[in-house]
């Protein structure tokens, strides 16, 4: 069967190789691959940042966002039958099984040597067929079989969502967040301005492309306000919002993103950031920090909790605004084009997906 791979750390070792079929073992699940999307964690494999092939493989097949139908279930797998509609996790627990890989919260492992499929350690889902334990796989409704490779971006929009709002009500009483931010309008920044609105929030969301671009459009379906941010500086919006999104990996947004909350306020930063920066005045930043009561974090994958949720949101999302998920997948090509769906294919596109079959 057709696989794509890379060489983990060389550049543009991007290629279709032949693997064989894997066999799935009793706790595992033979899944057939229906559709794989791809994000800029692909892209920095891509570019030999970082990425790691599985034990004993000189190479990795990438693909940590998909959507599969269950081929094949190992013999002690409960709770699926052949045909259903899944999305597995992308984490597994360390082999060391800390705290809290244990306890279900692979996304928080206290030793780093966990595994992620398509990205550390094990293969991904780029490929005709694939195998992963059943008990990091989640079934969806038939329903979403079109925009079901959307729930893994979603996953990071649940994960920074509901410690967000678990860190507020830890520390008032009273807290009632009524005007967001999300800075960046990607793929997870209109997801987490969609789930906003269907939380009743006040949202106003940023991003560099005109008020003319389909990013611009999607915000405003559903009724958030777009703000280009080559025309409204985001100095203008100091000091004015309950909760930032900071979703553009860019370091120069990341380091203005904290003195746009207003008191009692919170960051979640849900991107990457090169190392290499320009220091802003660190003294303004923790003293704001400090007078104001505010706080910031840090959010980086999702358990399988966060994927149940996601799927009841994307239903609800789905719900409110028609064809909001669907306009989302701008570039969609067979395996054999696959070089097209890791390079963007013009200024509008947002997510990008591989169709690998039905
Ligand atoms: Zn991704
Ligand atoms: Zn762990």
């Amino acid at each position: 069967m057709k696989a794509i791979a890379v060489t983990p750390m060389m550049k543009d070792s991007l290629r279709i190789q032949d693997q064989d079929v894997p066999k799935q073992a009793r706790n595992e699940i033979l899944l057939k691959v229906q559709k794989v999307g791809i994000c800029g964690t692909d892209r920095d494999i891509i570019s030999g940042f970082y990425g790691e092939a599985p034990a004993g493989d000189n190479y990795l097949v990438l693909g940590h966002e998909s959507l599969s139908r269950v081929s094949e279930l190992g013999r002690s797998v409960r709770g699926f039958k052949k045909g259903d509609l899944v999305v597995p996790t992308v984490r597994r627990n360390c082999p060391e099984n800390c705290v809290n890989c244990k306890a279900g919260e692979s996304d928080m492992c206290l030793t780093g040597h966990y595994f992620e499929h398509g990205i550390k350690g094990l293969h991904g889902f780029a490929r005709e067929f694939a195998i992963t334990d059943a008990s990091f796989v989640v079934k969806l409704p038939e329903s979403l079989s079109d925009v079901g490779v959307l729930l893994e971006p979603m996953t990071i929009v649940e994960k920074g969502m509901l410690q967000t709002f678990l860190m507020q009500k830890a520390r008032m009483k009273k807290w009632k967040p009524v005007k967001i931010l999300v800075l960046g309008a990607g793929p997870v920044g209109l997801l987490a301005t969609a789930l906003l609105r269907v939380k009743g929030l006040d949202v106003d969301t940023v991003a560099t492309r005109s008020e003319e671009s389909l990013k611009a459009k999607l915000v405003e379906q559903t009724g958030s306000k777009y703000i280009n941010s080559k025309v409204s500086p985001l100095s203008s919006l100091e000091n004015k919002y309950d909760i930032v999104f900071e979703l553009t990996g860019n370091t120069g947004v990341a380091l203005e993103a904290q003195n746009l909350t207003g008191v009692n306020g919170v960051v979640s930063y849900l991107g990457v950031y090169m190392h290499e920066q320009e220091t802003e005045d660190a003294g303004k930043i923790y003293t704001n920090l400090v007078l104001g009561n505010r706080i910031q974090f840090g959010s980086v994958n999702a358990n399988k909790s966060y994927f149940t949720q996601g799927v009841k949101d994307l239903l609800a999302i789905r719900k409110r605004w028609n064809g909001f998920l669907e306009k989302m997948i701008t570039t969609s090509v067979g395996i054999e084009q696959f070089g097209n769906a890791y390079t963007p294919q013009s200024q509008e596109e947002i997510k990008a997906v591989i169709e690998f079959g039905k």
